[in-house]
This record gives C-alpha cells, sequence and structure tokens, in this order.
C-alpha cells in the first residue's frame, strides 16, 4: 500500500522533465495517475497504468475540456505543470507568445482549479500543487511573460488557499531554480549562442550565478516535494510558496 493509494492524480505537461518525474512518483505511492499533455504520452499512461489526457492548455475551449473529462474521473490531487519560456527583451516580446504563456501557465490552473475544486471540497480532502518557480519570486532579464504568469501563479496559489482552507483542502506552489529538463537543456543552447559562450559557461556563469549549492536540480528533487505537499505529514502547509532554489532567493 503505497502513501497515495485509493488518492487520483492529474499532473499537467507530464510527459517530460519534471511532470515526467512526478508522475512516476505518484504512481511508486499508489496514485491512479491522470498524465496529461499536449504531445503524445500515451506510453507514460501505459507505462504507470494510468489514464492519458490531451490537451493543449494555449487553448480555453480544451481546458474546459480537460477540467470536465477530469472532474469525472474524481481528482483528489491537481498538480498544475505544464510550461515553456520564451526569452525577449521586453520591446520585441511577441504578444501572441505573451498570451500563450499567461494562459498555459496562469489561466489553465485558474480554469483546472475552478473545475476541480468542488469534487475535492465535497470529499474534505484534496491537494493543489501549482509548479511555480524562483520566477515566481523574483525576476530575471528577457522572461517578462514567463515572470509575469508566474508571480501571478504564485497570487492563485494564496487565493484559492484561503478559500479552500475550512474544507481539507491545501494549495501550495513549489518554486524551483534551474532542473535539469528539456526545457532547461534548450535554453543552455540558446543563451550559449546568444552570449557566445559555452554550454559549461552557461551554467556556471549564468544558471548558477545566485546559486549557494552549484549544480542543477534533478526533476526527482522536486518530485519528492510535490509528494511531501500531497502526504497527509504536510496538511498544516497552506497558502506556502516552496523555493527548492539552492539557496538563490536567500540572497
Ligand atoms: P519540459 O519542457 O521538460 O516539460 C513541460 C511539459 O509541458 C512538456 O511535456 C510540454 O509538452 C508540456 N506543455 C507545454 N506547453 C503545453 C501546452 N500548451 N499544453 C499542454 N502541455 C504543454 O519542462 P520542465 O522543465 O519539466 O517544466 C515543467 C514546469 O516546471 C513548467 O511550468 C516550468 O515553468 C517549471 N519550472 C521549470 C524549471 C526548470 O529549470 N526546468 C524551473 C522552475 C520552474
Amino acid at each position: 500500500m503505497g502513501m497515495l493509494s485509493g488518492k487520483t492524480v492529474l499532473v499537467t505537461g507530464a510527459g517530460s522533465g519534471i511532470g515526467l518525474a512526478m508522475a512516476r512518483a505518484f504512481a511508486r505511492e499508489g496514485a491512479r495517475v491522470l498524465v496529461h499533455d499536449v504531445r503524445d504520452a500515451r506510453w507514460l499512461a501505459e507505462e504507470l497504468g494510468g489514464v492519458f489526457l490531451q490537451a493543449d492548455l494555449a487553448d480555453p475551449q480544451a481546458v474546459e475540456a480537460l477540467g470536465k473529462e477530469a472532474a469525472a474521473l474524481g481528482v483528489d490531487i491537481l498538480v498544475n505543470n505544464a510550461g515553456f519560456q520564451h526569452i525577449d527583451p521586453v520591446e520585441a516580446f511577441p504578444l501572441e507568445t505573451w498570451q500563450a504563456m499567461v494562459q498555459v501557465m496562469l489561466t489553465a490552473p485558474f480554469q483546472l482549479i475552478r473545475a476541480l475544486i468542488p469534487g475535492m471540497k465535497a470529499k474534505g480532502w484534496g491537494r493543489i500543487i501549482n509548479v511555480a518557480s524562483v520566477h515566481g519570486l523574483v525576476a530575471s532579464p528577457y522572461k517578462s511573460a514567463y515572470i509575469s504568469a508566474k508571480h501571478g501563479l504564485v497570487g492563485l496559489t494564496k487565493t484559492v488557499a484561503l478559500e479552500a482552507g475550512p474544507y481539507g483542502v491545501t494549495v501550495n506552489a513549489i518554486a524551483p531554480a534551474y532542473v535539469r529538463t528539456p526545457l532547461v537543456e534548450g535554453q543552455i543552447q540558446d543563451q550559449a549562442r546568444t552570449l557566445g559562450i559555452s554550454p559549461e559557461e552557461v551554467v556556471e556563469k549564468v544558471f548558477l550565478a545566485q546559486a549557494a549549492i552549484r549544480r542543477l536540480i534533478e526533476p526527482e528533487e522536486v518530485a519528492e516535494l510535490a509528494l511531501f505537499l500531497a502526504s497527509e505529514k504536510a496538511s498544516a502547509i497552506t497558502g506556502a510558496v516552496l523555493p527548492i532554489d539552492l539557496g538563490w532567493t536567500a540572497r
């Protein structure tokens, strides 16, 4: 019997990186995993004995449909994880990209919370875990949409925590610094090209500039924090933003 047997968890963006590690960690603890992604992640649902739900979170109608489908399956734990990055100076930032980023990383979490919280309240138990970022707490240049969306997600986390507290539902955000995932591998290559330095120098001089512990974070480390937040041991923690950032925000 795992710690989460009998529970159903929806992980958005579960086909890669942090979401993938979380989906595997939740399944290991006995949860039924609803594997969501815009890309085909049937293979993962098969691996975990879960259910695959495909939807593009950039499309509000598709998110509404996903929320209905997931609500019908009875979600106890919602992990809003899907996201992507785009880097440009603010004056060159494309409006469509801004809108897509805010939709995927802020509005879609709002829509899914709205769809799934009634079921959690009715059961008197629920967990909402929003994957924000260290960039939900502090800024870096050229990431205006990402940082705005993640700061917004932190505000959403705190607000819903206050509303859900009396019903046994906790709502928290996780704020990682750079995690070794395809999203970050892409950024290493982009920044190496832009700055004219080696990929190793990008990690050392750009990504770890603020870090007290000088290494990348592994996706499994973030998954362990999510598991803890989903557990009974964390039932007094709500409305919190938990950094897993190698000391970045201690500065
Ligand atoms: P990743 O690129 O490995 O995985 C992201 C997943 O989200 C992918 O499977 C992708 O298909 C999915 N996704 C993207 N756009 C989508 C859309 N429109 N609809 C549905 N699914 C979509 O990235 P990751 O590093 O694992 O990032 C996961 C989350 O963690 C993101 O919210 C990201 O902002 C956050 N985060 C990552 C880091 C990091 O350093 N990797 C740090 C802090 C926060």
